[in-house]
């Protein structure tokens, strides 16, 4: 495998580079580089800035915005964009229920609803986990009976990541009971502002609201929002679950923590415990960074490669240790999160306030796009074949 970047590639990466930093704005950047929360209106202004330049969804085919760039290309783009700050294009759209409608979608419903989507003019929620439905999500009772030419939506769905933003759910629903439990599913496009939807916070250990449940009592749904056919939702499903765990190794910005880890450590980097300790997060780093790019010189055919499921392990492993090296570094001042620097109360630099918020909040990372005990199963089966 070759690792170092032809020149054509290198001509590439700096395209990139010179876009994110000079098309997106760079309030927003620096709030992402000092891991502050966007407010809806930067992330959409974001995503509008790269989508003008065509860099909001170059994995989609290229009648819909497409780019039809190299693997490694993407990787490149998705690197440059974390290294820069730029907030990543809304997954719910851009790679979850984008390529979905490309795939599966009749051509009205492409053409309702992919410009909108990439452009973020629509910010689309996930509605697939249900309370007894996560891993085993075929599981999952939200019902859709058909009345006349609508369907009647009835259930509830669970951890809603920024649903309180959302404008419209993708949801798989149930629409023959007596079927084997994977076959008795669709996938409906459902308007949030529907009457019988109802969207309500779930409080996190961080002090944040990023995730929600949305119940549906007697929704009436058109039928043309139905995508493919009905009963097929497991197929597409699967199909989005895989595009999930592309591009899930958030190796740029463990980098950056890393970098931000050596920043702080002052006197205290003479220790030669921590030395070693944020010397082998790099290491272990940089193998994953190896790893992505041989996954990625691997994929062919736009096929989620099943080592994919290594990436969202290891990604998110290092990505809970180097949080949990800040909160170390920060120490005591770690726990000034809720201060107001601007009231006098505090003098704890902003990283330092941020680190036990984002330490808690990275607890998530092991759970949320396939736990990483299913994904453990996975490589168990598909990659060791035990
Ligand atoms: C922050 C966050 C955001 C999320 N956002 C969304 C969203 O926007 N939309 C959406 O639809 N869903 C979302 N999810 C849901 C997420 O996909 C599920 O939480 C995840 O699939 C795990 O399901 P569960 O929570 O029901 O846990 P369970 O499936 O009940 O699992 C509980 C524990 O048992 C383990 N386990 C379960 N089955 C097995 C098995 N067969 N073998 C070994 N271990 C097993 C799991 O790994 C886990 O540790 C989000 C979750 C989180 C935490």
């Amino acid at each position: 495998m070759r690792l170092e970047l032809s020149a054509e590639d290198q001509a590439f990466r700096k395209e990139m580079r010179e876009f994110f930093t000079t098309q997106v704005p760079e309030e927003i950047r620096t709030a992402v580089l000092d891991g502050r929360e966007l407010s809806k209106e930067q992330v959409v202004e974001s995503q509008r800035a790269l989508n003008a330049g065509g860099l909001a969804v170059p994995g989609w085919p290229v009648e819909w915005g497409g780019r039809d760039w190299s693997q490694l290309q993407r990787h490149l783009w998705h690197e440059e964009m974390q290294a820069a700050g730029v907030p990543l294009p809304l997954p719910f759209n851009t790679s979850m229920i984008g390529p979905v409608i490309a795939h599966f979608g009749s051509q009205e419903v492409k053409e309702r609803f992919l410009p909108p989507t990439a452009n973020l003019d629509i910010w689309w929620s996930q509605g697939f986990s249900e309370p007894d439905a996560g891993s085993d999500l075929a599981g999952l009772r939200t019902t859709a009976v058909r009345d006349g030419d609508d369907w009647v939506v009835n259930g509830q769905k669970t951890w809603t990541t920024l649903g309180q933003h959302g404008d419209w759910i993708f949801t798989l629903v149930r629409t023959d009971p007596e079927a084997k439990k994977q076959l008795g599913i669709s996938m409906l496009l459902i308007d949030m502002t529907s009457p019988g939807v109802e969207v309500r916070p779930i409080q996190l250990i961080d002090g944040g609201h990023e995730v929600n449940e949305v119940w549906f009592t007697d929704v009436r749904v058109p039928g043309e929002n139905l995508v493919g056919e009905v009963n097929q939702g497991w197929t597409m499903a699967k199909f989005l679950l895989g595009n999930e765990r592309v591009g899930v190794a958030p190796v740029g910005s463990v980098k950056r923590m890393l970098v931000r880890a050596k920043q702080v450590g002052g006197d205290r980097l003479a220790d030669p415990l921590l030395r070693a300790r944020i010397a082998d997060l790099e290491n272990e780093l940089l193998a994953l960074e190896l790893t992505t790019l041989r996954v990625v010189a691997h994929s062919a055919g736009g096929a989620p490669h099943p080592a994919s499921s290594v990436l969202k392990l290891r990604g998110t492993e290092l990505q809970q240790a180097a949080s949990e090296l800040l909160l170390d570094l920060a120490g005591p001042q770690s726990l000034a999160s809720g201060a107001d620097p601007d009231a006098g109360g505090t003098d704890a630099p902003g990283w330092a306030r941020r680190a036990a918020p984002t330490y808690l909040n990275l607890r998530k990372a092991s759970i949320y796009g396939g736990s990483n005990e299913i994904q453990r199963q996975i490589i168990a089966r598909t990659i060791l074949g035990l």
